[in-house]
């Protein structure tokens, strides 16, 4: 099931401060996440319910966090899966699996005696192509078709679910994902600026035994085009550095050979310095 896919094994509880940066996003997503928390409030009103947001961004800048941080932040069960796991040779296999999905959404938050549920749908541009754009792929649009059933389908049902889906080509998606009532919020995670890589940093080497010549700030200035995963490589690597020179603290040195580990090894784009 997809609750014990692997993806789901190490499900930490997350805070919004321990993701650094993304000012911007995390305002956007904290408004929105009011009419989740507020559910009684927009009913009076007769606020249509928020459904769907998608996360948009380059991979690793933080948008698996955001998401586990919102199904924390609103009490909510939490699922994760990508769009990849829709994707089947066989007729109606994915369709089920949006079907069981939601289902299990709904599962996950009664047995967690929790009144909603975020999915979270890594890659949903995978399953959620423009239809007709990819004329032989007729499971993918029965697929989208399910996920679009079940999203209108959330009314009357108890367990309020939130949808939050990832993509980096918003461009990509069918525009009957972002009509109103289905993902009608767009959130730009892009990669960090150089105070959000020197917050991530932070972050990540907050439980790290640093030298006294090490300067984070001058790390996060030489990091320019480094995503948050990028960032989280350079503080293990050089934390492996040290060890490897038997040492228990870890030096600016250590950081500077990370930093060309990483760039080595991800090929990151690094134009202008800023
Ligand atoms: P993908 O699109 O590739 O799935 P993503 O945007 O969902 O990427 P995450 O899975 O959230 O990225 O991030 C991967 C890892 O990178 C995190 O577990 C964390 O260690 C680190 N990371 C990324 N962004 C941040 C951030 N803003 N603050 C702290 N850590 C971060």
């Amino acid at each position: 099931s997809t609750i014990e896919s692997p993806k789901n094994e190490k499900i930490l509880t997350i805070d919004f401060d321990q993701i650094g940066g993304q000012e911007t996003a995390k305002k956007e997503l904290l408004e929105a996440l009011e009419f989740v928390v507020n559910k009684d409030l927009v009913k009076k009103l007769g606020i249509r319910p928020l459904k769907g947001i998608i996360l948009q961004g380059p991979p690793g800048t933080g948008k698996t966090l955001l998401a586990k941080a919102a199904a924390k932040y609103t009490n909510s069960a939490f699922i994760a899966t990508s769009g990849s796991e829709f994707v089947e040779m066989y007729a109606g296999v994915g369709a089920k699996r949006v079907r069981k999905l939601f289902a299990d959404a709904k599962r996950l938050a009664l047995k967690e005696k929790k009144n909603s549920a975020v999915i979270f749908i890594d890659e949903i541009d995978v399953l959620g192509v423009k239809r007709g754009s990819n004329s032989s792929h007729m499971e993918y649009d029965q697929t989208l078709n399910q996920l679009l059933v079940e999203m209108d389908g959330l009314k009357s049902s108890d367990i309020q679910i939130l949808v939050m889906a990832a993509t980096n080509r918003l461009d990509l998606l069918d525009d009957a994902l972002l009509r109103p009532g289905r993902f009608d919020r767009i959130v730009n995670i892009p990669l960090p600026s150089k105070w959000g890589r020197l917050e991530i940093l932070r972050i990540h080497t907050k439980n790290k035994p640093l030298g006294d010549d090490v300067d984070l700030e001058k790390v996060a200035a030489q990091t320019f085009g480094f995503s948050g995963a990028h960032l989280e490589n350079v503080t293990n690597e050089a934390a492996i550095l040290a060890l490897r020179n038997n040492r228990l603290t870890i030096t600016q040195q250590d950081f500077l050979n990370a930093i060309e580990k990483v760039i080595m090894g991800e090929k990151i784009d690094r134009v202008p310095t800023k």
